[in-house]
């Protein structure tokens, strides 16, 4: 059987039992990308060398017992804005292009704790602002399903990975939708924890009070075992959470025999495309079918989740992003000759377009003048947001809705009208705002055979339900499969 078509779980199953060895499954994704990197460019960087040991240390720990999770040997890629001790980091931005930490983010820790080893970098729109993977500043990603189309954003090249067959797991980040979105766009799974369950430490800030690390990956139960390794309490990132978490296992059983899920009406509303409803409606069928309880319901707040969560985002982006100022880290100006000359043009020229703007936004909101008329309203609405949810998960489970109101969109169309592409964001960004837990999955199919993805959300540390859900619709859609198993590519 061809390797690249097993799971992470399964992957590492026959690495501990000795019929695939670690050097084996690393090199057969790195000739996957070989293959693949020069239509789809997923990846900004591999550290053959790094790699090299790391494929030597993975093989002794396997065999010594030191590593013997359910993950031990597994390739991951990681998204490009978490640190890596030694490797650069570059959150696809100019300001960072020779940025190489001397500290791993607490998530790459973990994944080396359990045996696993970090392929290469991914590519993403601009320090993760953006949902087209198209603000990068070293150039596009490609959706593998048709690479006229983009994979989604901002962890557009983690997404692209999985699909493209170059990676069987991958970290991303979402702040408003990053994993979940691509991960619809590009056919694959996704899983944005409850804010708090994963460390942020190393992760470079976008908005640091929606910011959450997460699992991509070919299906539900990879991603559950990656979320295990991934979770706990870190004492370097205050907001982290020492709740407990079940076992991927558990996390993953149960059925949906008598789960009670709700479906916001507004999320089908004008502006949704008619074949992401049908795939949508066509899965609430297949649930109803099994024992789910699926019915319509009003969330209601959904015109104010979008210019709530730019303020927010933006305002705390400009505030986090005042760090790269060409002394402390990253690019500096050769041009400038005194201070804050070198500061101004360092910024001017390392930021790109759609960062730019973000911070001026940002600022502006913040600013004295105005920021009781946009931060604080902002502020507010969030916490009606959070109380629409409250409300609404008091009487369901899960709440299942589409990832996006469209299938990918085609390369260039969205860089024309930033507007456009933050109304795209309706969907993902309330599940933010609000600390959620929500895993996205593919459902379906459009006419042109780009994959449909459908999120289940739900309650703060309720991944046991969400993943439970995900885990048996998943069983009743059958698999899915992966951009590169499709013949032409
Ligand atoms: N598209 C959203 C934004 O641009 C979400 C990005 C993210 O989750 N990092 O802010």
């Amino acid at each position: 059987m061809d390797m690249l078509q097993l799971s992470a779980l399964e992957l590492s199953r026959k690495i501990r039992s000795g019929e695939i060895s670690v050097k084996e499954a690393v090199s057969g994704y790195r000739e996957q990308m070989q293959k693949m990197e020069p239509q789809v460019h997923a990846f900004l960087s591999v550290d053959d060398d790094k790699l090299e040991k790391r494929i030597q240390e993975v093989e002794e720990g396997i065999q010594s017992g030191r590593y013997q999770g359910p993950l031990a040997g597994v390739p991951i890629a990681v998204k490009d804005n978490i640190c890596t001790k030694g490797q650069k980091t570059t959150c696809a931005s100019r300001i960072l292009e020779n940025f190489v930490p001397a500290f791993d983010a607490e998530a790459v820790k973990r994944l080396e704790e359990a045996g696993m080893i970090v392929l290469g970098k991914t590519n993403m729109d601009e320090f993760a602002m953006g949902s087209t993977t198209e603000t990068s500043a070293f150039g596009v990603t490609r959706n593998p399903w048709n690479t006229e189309h983009v994979p989604g954003g901002s962890s557009g090249g983690s997404c692209a990975a999985v699909a493209a067959g170059e990676a069987v797991l991958a970290l991303g980040s979402d702040t408003g939708g990053s994993i979940r979105q691509p991960a619809a766009y590009c056919g694959v799974t996704g899983l944005k924890p409850t804010y708090g369950r994963v460390s942020r430490y190393g992760l470079i800030a976008y908005a640091s009070s929606l910011d959450q690390i997460g699992p991509v990956g070919r299906n539900v139960k990879d991603c559950a075992a990656l979320f295990e390794v991934l979770a706990g309490h870190d004492e370097k990132d205050s907001t982290s959470s020492g709740q407990t978490l079940e076992s991927w296992e558990e996390l993953v059983s149960g059925g949906m025999q008598g789960m009670k899920i709700g479906v916001p009406e507004e999320y089908f509303a004008e502006g949704t495309d008619e074949e992401v409803k049908k795939a949508l409606t066509d899965a609430m069928e297949l649930m109803r079918q099994h024992g789910a309880q699926v019915e319509y319901f009003s969330l209601g707040m959904v015109d104010y989740v979008i210019p709530s969560y730019y303020i927010i985002a933006c305002a705390e982006a400009s505030s986090n992003l005042e760090r790269f100022d060409g002394v402390k880290y990253g690019y500096r100006s050769p041009e400038a000759t005194e201070l804050h000359e070198m500061y101004k043009k360092s910024r001017a020229e390392g930021f790109g377009e759609e960062v730019k703007r973000r911070i001026l936004l940002g600022s502006f909101v913040l600013s004295a003048g105005y920021y009781d008329a946009y931060y604080l309203k902002a502020l507010k609405a969030k916490g009606m947001i959070k109380k629409a949810f409250d409300d609404a998960f008091a009487k369901y489970d899960c709440i299942l809705a589409p990832a996006a109101p469209t299938t990918a969109p085609k390369i260039g169309t969205s860089l024309s009208d930033p507007l456009q592409m933050y109304l795209s964001d309706i969907y993902t960004v309330a599940v933010n705002l609000a600390g959620l837990p929500a895993v996205s999955l593919p459902c379906g199919k459009d006419s042109q055979g780009l994959p449909v993805g459908m999120q289940i959300i739900g309650d703060c540390f309720q991944e046991k339900k969400i993943l439970r859900a995900a885990a048996a619709f998943e069983v009743l859609r059958g698999p899915f499969p992966m951009a590169w198993e499709k013949e032409e590519m």
